[in-house]
């Protein structure tokens, strides 16, 4: 039929010269990488409480559509860069073991056959951070971490296992981490025992509760603690944990909250650790897309993946 110039399968704004963000992750095909890798890691079976955190990497991945690639702020287009995806991990059904060991041993050989590209992670609940963090421990030497979290995550593993409330101790006492390199920011009250309180401080991991990241500015904090890690590390892995954020910015987290970090809070913080040669991993967890509003959390983290593709372009 013709004259029907209006009818197409193709995107709007065809020859505008408009991206959409999604166009920046090119799928892996089995070869090394170099730059930014994409990881989802679709785990929330170890959740203490109810949580689909396993659908938020497909989730994610969707709301890169949700933006552009240009950046007024910088007036630069990410479209000439990219992020390369290497899909999920497959989980066990059943057995939580077995999937961290999955997720332990596929990014051992990731790290090991592209040593130079940077992952990014989309979990999944916060008990993937312990085994991703032992895979960069046996490749790249001594790991600093620095975490944002409204939670502490040093619950201990005899009464529940590995857990979301768990990974940090885990790093602790397994000899993954010590607990001088692990930097907790963003803390929040009401959301913790004292007993974990008292556990971070035996171990000497550093809490900067909300207060400090209100009073301080998170630029100042992060700044100081880079300057300490890198005389004392090998690397440093980002954990984000989403509800970190106020329940207001973040609504898809199983544990909101108020008096969280607001969203130009985590974007300044993600900027600055991008440009930062000595970050070399950064995992995204925590968020429920079923339990989001409008996907709000899924975009943040979408955003917060666009943020550091910029900041990763301009590393000396
Ligand atoms: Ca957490």
């Amino acid at each position: 039929m013709e004259n029907l110039p209006y009818l197409t399968h193709e995107a709007k704004f065809k020859d505008s010269g408009i991206h959409r963000a999604s166009e920046l992750l090119k799928r892996w095909g089995n070869e090394t990488v170099e730059g930014l890798g994409l990881i989802g890691v679709p785990l929330s079976k170890p959740s203490i409480s109810h949580s689909g955190a396993s659908f938020a990497p497909e989730t994610i991945r969707k709301m890169m559509n949700a933006f552009t690639t240009y950046s007024i702020q910088q007036d630069t287009d990410l479209i000439a860069s990219s992020i390369t995806d290497f899909g999920d991990i497959l989980m066990h059904v059943t057995n939580l073991e077995e999937s961290h060991r999955r997720i332990e041993s596929s990014i051992e050989t990731i790290l090991q056959s592209s040593p130079s590209m940077k992952p990014i992670f989309l979990g999944g609940d916060h008990s993937i951070t312990a085994p991703i963090v032992k895979a960069f421990q046996r490749v790249h030497g001594k790991v600093g971490i620095i975490q944002f979290d409204a939670h502490h995550d040093l619950c201990n593993l005899e009464d529940g296992g590995p857990s979301n409330g768990t990974p940090f101790r885990q790093l602790i006492e397994h000899g993954a981490i010590q607990g001088k390199h692990l930097y907790q920011i963003g803390i929040r009250d009401f959301s913790n025992g004292k007993v974990y309180s008292d556990y971070a401080k035996e171990n000497g991991v550093t809490v900067y509760p909300m207060s400090d990241v209100y009073q301080r500015g998170i630029t100042a904090i992060l700044k100081d603690i880079i300057a300490k890690l890198q005389k004392e590390v090998e690397i440093i892995y980002v954990s984000l944990d989403m509800d970190v954020m106020d329940q207001a910015y973040a609504p898809g987290c199983p544990a909101i909250g108020p008096g969280g970090m607001d969203s130009q809070m985590i974007i300044e913080a993600i900027s600055l650790l991008s440009k930062e040669p000595s970050v070399c991993g950064m995992d995204i967890v925590e968020i429920d897309p079923t339990l989001d509003f409008r996907d709000m959390t899924s975009r943040l983290a979408a955003y917060s993946v666009l943020t550091f593709l910029m900041g990763f372009g301009r590393r000396n």
